[in-house]
C-alpha cells in the first residue's frame, strides 16, 4: 500500500525561472541536431577505427535545455543499431543542479519534445531514473550499459580539479553550450585539458574569440560552430585538423603528474583488467552481486566463490530491508555520498525489476524483486534523536524528492496509520528483498557477460605469487587470477592480507510480524528507533538489534522483546503498536560489517603491516612533521598487489553497495569513476592510517 505525498507541491522553481537558468542553444530544428550529432561523431572517427574501443567519453559543457543530450543519446542509440561502437559515457558539468521534476516541467513547458518526438523516449528515461538537486556524479545507466550519463552537478571548477584523470578512457571531446561559455577560465581550461584525450575535440557553439583563444593557450583546437554553419549542408567538411603543441602537452601531462601525486596516498590499481581473464570474487551478498553485474556491462567476465548454496544467504538475506538515505546536518561527504548511492541503487531496482517483466511468453531469466517505493518516514525517539533530527531538517535546503520535514497530521496521511508526530519524509525511498535484490544482478550480469558461480565453495585461505591470486578451499586450489576482490561481508576479515581491516562484525536479528488489524494498514517504512516496513507477503520487519562481537547467529529471545520495545518507545500510546506480535519467535539473524566513519570500504586491499614498517622508519629517521606529511602525500601507499576490497557496508548497504560495486568495477577497468577524489579518499580501505598519517599524527 503506497503514500501517495504530494510532491510537486514542494518544489520552488517555475518554468521561467528553469528556462532562465536551463536555456535553449540555438540549434533548434532537426535537421541543425543532426548536423551537430554527425559532425560529433566525425571527430570521433579516429578513436572509433581503432581495434574494438570499449568505452567512447564525451563531456558536455552545461545542460541547456538538454536537447543536444537527448538527440545525441539519440543519434548514438540509432547508429548501434548498424555499427559496432563502443559504449558510450556522456559527462555533463553543470553548475545549477536539477531534478526530475523540474526537467519534465521544462521539457513539457518549452513544448521542445514536441519539435522532436523520436526525443521523448529519452526524455522518459532520464526523467524515470530520477536526478536529484544534489550536489555530485549521478550516473543514470541505460541500454544494459550500453549508455551512460554521468550528471556532473555542483562549483565547475571545483568538480573538476576534484576528477580524478582516467588514462585508458580520457574525455575525447568536449561540446560547450553557449550560455556557459563564458564561465570557461584558463584554471577550468587547464582542468578539462588534464581530463582529456591528447587530441581531445573542442567544440563550441557560438565560441567568443576570447574563449577560442583561451582554450588554444591550453592546447586545444576549439572548433567553433554557428547555426548557420549547422543550417547548411557542409557540415561533413567543417571537422578540424586537431593542431598539438608538445610544450602544451608536457604541462598537461605535469598536471595529471601534480593531481595523481597530490592523492596518491589513494592508492589505484597498479594494472587494468582484461576482459579474457574473469575477476575472482569471494562473496555472495549484495556487494558482489553488483560487482558481477557493473563488471559484465563492461563485458568483464567474472567468477564468484560463495560459501553458502546460493546467493543471499549472508547479511543480504533479510525479507526486506529500508532504502534511503544517510544525511548529516553539515552535508558532509558522507551525506553527499548516500545520497547518490542511494539513487543510484534506486535506480539499479527500477531497471533490474524492468528487465524481470521483459518477455511476456518467454522467461526474462531476471529474477523479479520485491520492492515497494513508499517512502521512508524518520522520527525521532527520545530528546536526542529528536534534536539531531531537527539539526539535520534545519542545517540545509535539502531538495523536496531527497527529504522534506512534515508535521504531525502529514505523518499520520503517510504512514496511514496514527503517528502523531512531526518527522522528516524520503519520499524515494522505501524497501527491498535484498536476497531477490542480489539475485537479480546476477542474473542480469549472466546475460551481459562470461559469469561464473561456485557455491558451497568456502575459501579457507588466499596466496600470491608472480601469476597472480589462488583461492583454497578445503579441497581445491583456484587461480592464478590476476585481480581478487573480497565481498565476504562478515568474514572479511578472515584472511591474513586483510585482518587488519578496521571493521567490526555487529550482529542484527529482524522480526517476522504477522500483518493484522490497524498494522496492516501501514503505507511507508517507519524509521526512529529501528525500523518497521509495510507488509510484505502477510509479514511486516521489524528490526533489528545492534550487538558488537555475537558469539552466534541462535535466534534470541530477548532481541525480540528489544525490536518491540523499540517501537513501543519511538511511538508510545500508539494502539497500532499493541497489534505487533512477536510470539511466534519468527525473525532473521545476520551480521553486518561496521566502519567507525560509516563510509563503506571499496578500493586497493592497504598492506598494512608495510604501512607500519615505513611508519616506523620515518619516526625513527625523526624527520619534520611536514616532510612526513608530504611524503604520506605523494608516496603511492602500499597495497597488497591484485587484491581488493568491497565491504564495511553496515546498516545500510542496500543503498550504499551498488555504486561502491560500480566505483570498483569502474577502477578495475579504468573507466571514469561517479565519485570524486574526496569522496574516494573516504571510501579507500587505507583511510583509518592514512587519515592519521596525512595530518602527521601517530598510528
Ligand atoms: C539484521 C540486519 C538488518 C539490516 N537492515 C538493513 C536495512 O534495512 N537497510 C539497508 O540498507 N541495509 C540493511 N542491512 C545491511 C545490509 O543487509 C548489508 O550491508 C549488505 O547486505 C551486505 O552485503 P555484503 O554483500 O557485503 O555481505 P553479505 O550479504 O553478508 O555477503 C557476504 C557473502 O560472502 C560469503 N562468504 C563469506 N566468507 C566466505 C568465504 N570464505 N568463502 C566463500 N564465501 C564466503 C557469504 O556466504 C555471503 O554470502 C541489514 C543487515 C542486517 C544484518
Amino acid at each position: 500500500m503506497t503514500a501517495k505525498p504530494h510532491i510537486s507541491c514542494q518544489f520552488k522553481r517555475d518554468y521561467p525561472q528553469l528556462i532562465n537558468l536551463y536555456p535553449t542553444c540555438t540549434i533548434a530544428t532537426q535537421h541543425s541536431l543532426d548536423n551537430l550529432n554527425r559532425l560529433r561523431h566525425q571527430c570521433l572517427t579516429a578513436l572509433l577505427t581503432q581495434p574494438s574501443p570499449h568505452l567512447c567519453v564525451m563531456g558536455q559543457w552545461g545542460l541547456g535545455d538538454g536537447i543536444e543530450l537527448l538527440s545525441f543519446i539519440h543519434y548514438w542509440q540509432t547508429l548501434a543499431k548498424t555499427q559496432n561502437l563502443p559504449r558510450l559515457l556522456l559527462k555533463v558539468f553543470e553548475p545549477n543542479p536539477i531534478n526530475y521534476y523540474e526537467l519534465k516541467l521544462l521539457w513539457d513547458q518549452s513544448q521542445s519534445l514536441i519539435l522532436h518526438p523520436h526525443l521523448q523516449p529519452i526524455a522518459n528515461a532520464i526523467i524515470e531514473a530520477k536526478p536529484a538537486r544534489i550536489i555530485g556524479c549521478q550516473r543514470l545507466i541505460f541500454d544494459d550499459g550500453r549508455i551512460s550519463l554521468d550528471l556532473d552537478f555542483g562549483d565547475l571548477q571545483t568538480m573538476l580539479v576534484n576528477q580524478p584523470h582516467c588514462g585508458t578512457y580520457p574525455i575525447q571531446q568536449w561540446l560547450i553550450l553557449p550560455h556557459l561559455a563564458p564561465q570557461l577560465s584558463r584554471k577550468i581550461l587547464w582542468q578539462m585539458a588534464r581530463l582529456s584525450a591528447d587530441d581531445a575535440h573542442f567544440i563550441g557553439v557560438e565560441l567568443a574569440e576570447t574563449t577560442q583563444n583561451l582554450a588554444k593557450t591550453c592546447g586545444f583546437s576549439p572548433l567553433t560552430i554557428t547555426a548557420d554553419m549547422l543550417c547548411g549542408e557542409q557540415i561533413d567538411s567543417i571537422a578540424s585538423q586537431i593542431v598539438t603543441d608538445d610544450i602544451l602537452l608536457h604541462e598537461r601531462k605535469l598536471l595529471r603528474q601534480q593531481a595523481n601525486n597530490h592523492q596518491a596516498f589513494t592508492p589505484r590499481p597498479s594494472q587494468v583488467a582484461s576482459t579474457k581473464q574473469p575477476i575472482a570474487i569471494i562473496g555472495g551478498g549484495l556487494a558482489s552481486a553488483h560487482l558481477m553485474l557493473s563488471l559484465a556491462e563492461r563485458e568483464q567476465s567474472s567468477i564468484l566463490f560463495c560459501k553458502d548454496n546460493d546467493l543471499g544467504q549472508g547479511a543480504s538475506g533479510n525479507r526486506q530491508g529500508a532504502i534511503y538515505p544517510l544525511l548529516t546536518p553539515e552535508n558532509d561527504e558522507l551525506s553527499r555520498f548516500f545520497q547518490q548511492a542511494f539513487l543510484f541503487s534506486r535506480r539499479r531496482i527500477a531497471a533490474l525489476s524492468l528487465a524481470s517483466m521483459k518477455g511476456s511468453d518467454v522467461a526474462s531469466g531476471v529474477m523479479p524483486i520485491s520492492h515497494d517505493f513508499c517512502g521512508v518516514l524518520q522520527t525521532g525517539h527520545d530528546e536526542r534523536s529528536q534534536q539531531r533530527l531537527d539539526k539535520i531538517i534545519q542545517s540545509q535546503d535539502w531538495p523536496a524528492e531527497i527529504a522534506y520535514a512534515v508535521d504531525a497530521s502529514e505523518a499520520n496521511k503517510i504512514a496511514k496509520i496514527g503517528i502523531d508526530k512531526a518527522g522528516f519524509y524520503y519520499p524515494l525511498g522505501g524497501w527491498v528483498c535484498p536476497f531477490e535484490y542480489a539475485k537479480a544482478a546476477v542474473d542480469k550480469a549472466s546475460q551481459l557477460a562470461n559469469v561464473q558461480c561456485h557455491f558451497n565453495t568456502e575459501i579457507t585461505e588466499i596466496e600470491r605469487d608472480a601469476k597472480g591470486w589462488y583461492l583454497l578451499s578445503q579441497d581445491q586450489r583456484f587461480g592464478p587470477f590476476r585481480q581478487l576482490v573480497l565481498a565476504n561481508g562478515a568474514q572479511l576479515t578472515q584472511f591474513s592480507a586483510s585482518e587488519r581491516l578496521q571493521i567490526s562484525p555487529f550482529r542484527g536479528q529482524v522480526s517476522h510480524i504477522p500483518s493484522q488489524f490497524q498494522l496492516s494498514q501501514l503505507a511507508t517504512v517507519l524509521c526512529a528507533n529501528g525500523y518497521l516496513t509495510p507488509s510484505h507477503q502477510g509479514l511486516h520487519c521489524l528490526g533489528a538489534s545492534y550487538v558488537k562481537a555475537a558469539e552466534h547467529l541462535d535466534f534470541c529471545p530477548l532481541e525480540q522483546l528489544e525490536n518491540l520495545g523499540k517501537m513501543q518507545q519511538s511511538y508510545p500510546n500508539q494502539d497500532w503498536v499493541e497489534d505487533i506480535d512477536i510470539s511466534a519467535n519468527s525473525a532473521r539473524v545476520g551480521v553486518r560489517m561496521v566502519t567507525r566513519d560509516h563510509f563503506p570500504m571499496m578500493g586497493c586491499a592497504p598492506d598494512v603491516n608495510e604501512i607500519w614498517a615505513r611508519y616506523e622508519q620515518h619516526q625513527i629517521n625523526q624527520q619534520q612533521a611536514e616532510q612526513i606529511r608530504h611524503y604520506w602525500q605523494t608516496t603511492p601507499a602500499p597495497i597488497h598487489d591484485g587484491l581488493y576490497i568491497l565491504g564495511g557496508l553496515g546498516s545500510r548497504g542496500l543503498s550504499s553497495g551498488p555504486l561502491a560495486a560500480e566505483c570498483l568495477a569502474a577502477q578495475l577497468t579504468d573507466e571514469p569513476l561517479p565519485l570524486d577524489w574526496p569522496t574516494l579518499n573516504k571510501l579507500s580501505p587505507n583511510r583509518m592510517w592514512l587519515r592519521k598519517l596525512l595530518k602527521g599524527k601517530a598510528l
